[in-house]
């Protein structure tokens, strides 16, 4: 965007896409996004995933062993996945990046059998808004009645051993879903009928207890990324980092802190940052960068984990001074070998965006 004051990028790497998961209360975003992880640990060897702060990182090779034969490895130059964790609905319409959405993708999960809801139809406005490329996850197929479970399969080879009477019930509540779809400007269709995904939204049936067609949802996730996303994920992973702010949270032994998504470059810990806060940008050292430890128990004192080092795309806890008022939304910027000063403007001008969006709400 023309408020970027960034340095010209010189690729080195392709980074991970940054995944949202959107959706009405219940309609099971929290259950989708804790079958990713559990199936990538029982899939993967260990340490196959990685727990981020705010996020959880799925190499490709993780994806395509949960994927089956729906992902062939080959196919693809992307690292994988990064899922965030949004705190909250709301939160959501302020996750930016440079003017855009923080989110590369997004998964808009739907109760089959619930369909559309009032916050099913707030995010699809907020991704039409941001322009994000998104797929619908249409959850919980496992609820129609006489439904034959077969634990993560992929969905066709699950519908077709189902009883005729269970498939036109799941059709039914299907077709309502590309209907509601189509009200509000989409054309979508069930995703294997879908030829291209830049002009339909595909359909995912699912179920996140039984993770049926959750090997569809990671393919198309991962189709989607590479086809029509290579480009936006080259980056210079050494340059001086981008992100926006998850949360504010106090750490006992750090002070404030801030939980970031890191979508551009890289974050060392000594780096000067700036970082937007309710009274204007922050400008701060790094102390510390934080991850959270494999396994960490919750009476365990050490919780986290220093690293030195963090590269895009990434979820990561920054501990520094002065971070008391800086803001959840809010953008972070590494200054390194830049004029600090053009990095606080270019702070500045994003904030502002950020505070006429939210007025618009
Ligand atoms: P969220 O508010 O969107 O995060 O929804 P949750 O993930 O907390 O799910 C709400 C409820 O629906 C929980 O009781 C889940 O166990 C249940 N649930 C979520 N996904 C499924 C599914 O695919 N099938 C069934 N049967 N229940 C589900």
């Amino acid at each position: 965007s023309d408020t970027d004051a960034g340095p010209t990028v010189e690729p080195d790497a392709l980074r991970t896409p940054i995944v949202a998961v959107l959706g009405h209360v219940d309609h099971g975003k929290t259950t989708l996004l804790d079958t990713v992880r559990g199936s990538a640990v029982s899939e993967g060897e260990a340490g196959a995933i990685t727990q981020h702060i705010g996020a959880t990182a799925v190499p490709l090779g993780t994806v395509s062993d949960m994927a089956g034969d729906l992902v062939d490895p080959t196919d693809f130059d992307l690292p994988g996945l990064l899922f965030i964790d949004t705190p909250g609905h709301h939160s959501f319409t302020t996750l930016r990046s440079r003017g855009g959405a923080l989110a590369d993708i997004a998964v808009v999960v739907v109760d089959v059998n619930d369909g559309f809801q009032p916050q099913t139809i707030e995010a699809l406005e907020i991704l039409e808004r941001t322009g994000t490329p998104f797929v619908v996850a249409a959850n919980k197929a496992d609820t129609t009645p006489g439904w034959n479970p077969r634990d993560g399969s992929p969905i066709q080879a699950s519908y077709e051993s189902q009883s005729e009477a269970a498939r036109s019930r799941l059709d039914e509540n299907l077709y309502e879903i590309i209907g509601d779809l189509s009200d509000e400007g989409f054309s979508a269709d069930l995703y294997w009928r879908v030829q291209n995904f830049a002009k339909n939204v595909g359909v995912v049936p699912m179920s996140a207890i039984t993770s049926e067609g959750v090997p569809d949802l990671l393919a198309v996730l991962m189709g989607l990324s590479q086809r029509y996303m290579k480009e936006q994920m080259a980056v210079d992973t050494t340059g001086p980092g981008a992100g926006t702010v998850l949360e504010v949270k106090d750490e006992r032994g750090f002070g404030a802190t801030v939980d970031t998504v890191l979508y551009d470059g890289s974050v060392r810990a000594g780096d000067e940052i700036v970082v937007g806060g309710t009274d204007g940008p922050i400008v701060t050292e790094v102390r510390a960068l934080l991850q959270p430890r494999p396994n960490a128990e919750i009476r365990v004192e050490k919780r986290f984990d220093k690293v030195e080092e963090v590269r895009a795309a990434a979820g990561i806890k920054v501990a520094a001074p002065d971070l008391d008022d800086a803001m959840a939304g809010a953008p972070i910027r590494v200054v390194r070998d830049r004029d600090c000063e053009s990095v606080i403007e270019e702070v500045e001008s994003e904030l502002a965006e950020i505070q006429v969006s939210t007025e618009e709400e």
